[in-house]
């Protein structure tokens, strides 16, 4: 890590368990929603960081996961947006019973790799399926709120309209960001591209060209990244700069 790059983070108490209290919810998709919390000493983080976030039942059993910070920047706020796995241990309380006012246990920042930093002047080209957003909404953000001029691409693929995450941002006109939808399951009527999984052409059709050596950042689930990551390759990007995140599953 560089001097400047120490400079750029924000402190934090990375190894403590925080006390986050729910400030608000939000229904983001028939499956997932996004959650707004108040972490006394957070500190802040890094685009692209993650949290684990701990729940304990009343007999003090403990299930532990990660979950990607959509927030960047100084403070202690920390969004968070999470997928429910219907038979998941923890993401279907934190999608259907967690309520304003709530506490949850968090631990973070985590992850020094998966960030984008506003000193960074290359294009970036992100590339997230499904709650896969999460960590490239957090560089969206921070890109937006730094007054950053390094163009910045987003390939968002998602099963139907109704499954993106953060679809009102993402639709707001931002001279800084140019988003192209990829639909696997179900399209807008009178879309062009029928529903389909991301293929090569997509990618050569909307992301950045390996020519001007972007920085790329993949997130979603396993099967997802590591077809998007292969395809990258074969179009010439440098795998150093293709840096991928996976939720697990299919
Ligand atoms: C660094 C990192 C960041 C992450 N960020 C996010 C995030 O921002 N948002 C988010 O929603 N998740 C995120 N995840 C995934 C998250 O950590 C959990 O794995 C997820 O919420 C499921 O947890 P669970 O306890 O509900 O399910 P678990 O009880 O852990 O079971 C989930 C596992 O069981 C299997 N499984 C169960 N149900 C299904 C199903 N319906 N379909 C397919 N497989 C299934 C899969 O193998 C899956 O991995 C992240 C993971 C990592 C590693």
């Amino acid at each position: 890590m560089t001097e400047r790059e120490t400079r750029d983070a924000p402190p934090h108490r990375v190894g403590l368990w925080h006390v986050g209290v729910v400030v608000s919810t939000n229904t983001e998709t028939p499956t997932g929603r996004s959650i707004v919390l108040d972490v006394p000493g957070w500190g802040g983080n890094l685009a692209g960081q993650h949290a684990d976030v701990r729940l304990t039942a009343p007999d003090g059993y403990q299930a532990v996961r990660s979950y990607s910070i959509a927030s960047a920047g100084d403070g202690d706020r920390v969004e968070l947006a999470v997928d429910r796995f219907p038979t998941g241990e923890v993401s279907p309380y934190l999608v259907d019973e967690l309520q304003p006012g709530d506490e949850l246990e968090l631990r973070g920042p985590l992850g020094g790799w998966f960030v984008w930093r506003p000193s960074q002047t290359e294009s970036v080209q992100l590339i997230g399926g499904g709650s896969g957003i999460v960590p490239l909404m957090a560089m969206i953000r921070s890109h937006t709120a730094s007054g950053s001029t390094a163009p910045f691409r987003l390939l968002y693929s998602v099963r139907t309209p109704d499954d993106a995450f953060f679809r009102s941002e993402l639709d707001t006109p931002n001279p800084h960001l140019d988003v192209t939808w990829l639909y696997t399951r179900r399209t807008p009527d009178g879309w062009p591209r029928p529903a389909s999984r991301i293929a090569l052409a997509d990618i050569e059709a909307s992301a950045f060209a390996a020519s001007l050596a972007p920085a790329v950042f993949v997130c979603g689930p396993t099967g997802f990244v590591e077809t998007v990551a292969n395809d990258l390759v074969a179009l010439g990007h440098d795998p150093q700069r293709v840096k991928t995140e996976r939720f697990g599953g299919a």
